[in-house]
């Protein structure tokens, strides 16, 4: 995927999922992107939402992840003791005190020299998670696992999260239809699940934290712990609640759907009134009851679930739209 640099501090620009407007990280510009830039990024992420009517041990897949890697681009990193690290990453996404490349079987997050030390916050937060036991195995595939840690030459601090071959930033895939957003919310809700049973807020949680599988319908949470918190805690001034976290589950949905914020969200043709209330309306006291609301505004919204892949349209599954 290409970049966008800023023009007023050179950072890579983030591409705002509709591929029409971009924004700076570091210094908040805020760019409207020209036509053939919003082609470019509008057909990246078709091709990616290709990968959704794929099947897992298909040949097509592997064809496509293929062709997809080809274009990779290679950073290479020297560690303070000498050793190179070679890293072919898809995707780079630039944060205030990080950068965080998409390589194949891990997630590399470089801190700056004067971030470093929050390579450590990062693993402090991943360690202590816990879950609850009868999910184990299952949910901690969802967290971070740290493949390793490395000091570089020039005093950052690298770290790579391992994460499954399938699994891809969820902003790689752009705009995505209220049935893809509607499993993705259940999903995180999940992930907000797991926080709560830690007592844990993460204050910065975002689309860029979020990683999914296309084949399989789950999503990760990889991002940020740098920043994760014990629940009512007080960061800058304002206390942080598991409550934010389910605020940044709506934001992220809202996004995913192509809306600027939760609070803009509107019932459309495609997205039923009960999902879009859901979305703009403020969220339950903790992740468990939120999770049952939206399970009952997941029926009202969609009736019954029913197993779908993601190219079948409402025809196909309900026989009308
Ligand atoms: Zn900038």
């Amino acid at each position: 995927m290409k970049y966008l640099e800023c023009k007023s501090c050179g950072a890579s620009l983030v591409i705002d999922p509709s591929g029409t407007n971009a924004h700076c990280p570091y210094c908040r510009s805020r760019y409207v992107l020209d036509h053939s830039d919003t082609d470019y990024y509008r057909d990246f992420y078709e091709r990616m939402r290709g990968f959704f009517g794929l099947s897992k041990d298909g040949q097509d897949r592997r064809i496509r992840a293929e062709e997809l890697w080809s274009s990779a681009d290679e950073s290479v990193f020297e560690c303070s003791d000498g050793r190179r690290i070679d890293v072919k990453s898809l995707y780079k996404y630039q944060d205030r005190d990080a950068e965080v490349y998409t390589a194949r079987q891990n997630v590399i997050i470089r801190f700056t020299p004067e971030n470093a030390a929050n390579a450590d916050k990062f693993r402090r937060a991943v360690s202590s998670l816990d879950y609850p036991s009868a999910d184990t195995k299952s949910l901690s595939d969802f967290f971070p696992t740290i493949g390793g840690g490395f000091k570089l030459s020039d005093g950052s601090a690298l770290l790579a999260v391992k994460k499954s071959e399938d699994e891809y930033p969820l902003r790689l895939f752009g705009v995505l239809g209220a049935r893809h957003a509607a499993w993705i919310v259940s999903r995180l809700e999940n992930l907000c699940c797991v926080l709560e049973y830690n007592s844990l807020a993460h204050p910065s949680l975002g689309l860029d934290d979020i990683y999914i599988d296309p084949y399989d319908h789950t999503a990760s949470l990889y991002g940020g712990w740098q920043s994760v918190v014990r629940n009512n805690t007080s960061v800058g001034g304002k206390v942080c609640t598991t409550r934010d976290n389910l605020i940044a589950l709506r934001t992220i949905a809202a996004q995913v759907l192509g809306f600027e914020d939760a609070a803009t969200v509107r019932a459309t043709d495609d997205l039923p009134e009960p999902f879009a209330a859901f979305l703009s309306g403020v969220p339950e006291s903790n992740a468990y009851d939120d999770f049952a609301r939206w399970d009952d505004v997941l029926m009202k919204s969609f009736g019954e679930r029913r197993f779908m892949t993601m190219d079948t349209d409402d025809e196909h599954i309900y026989g009308k739209r």
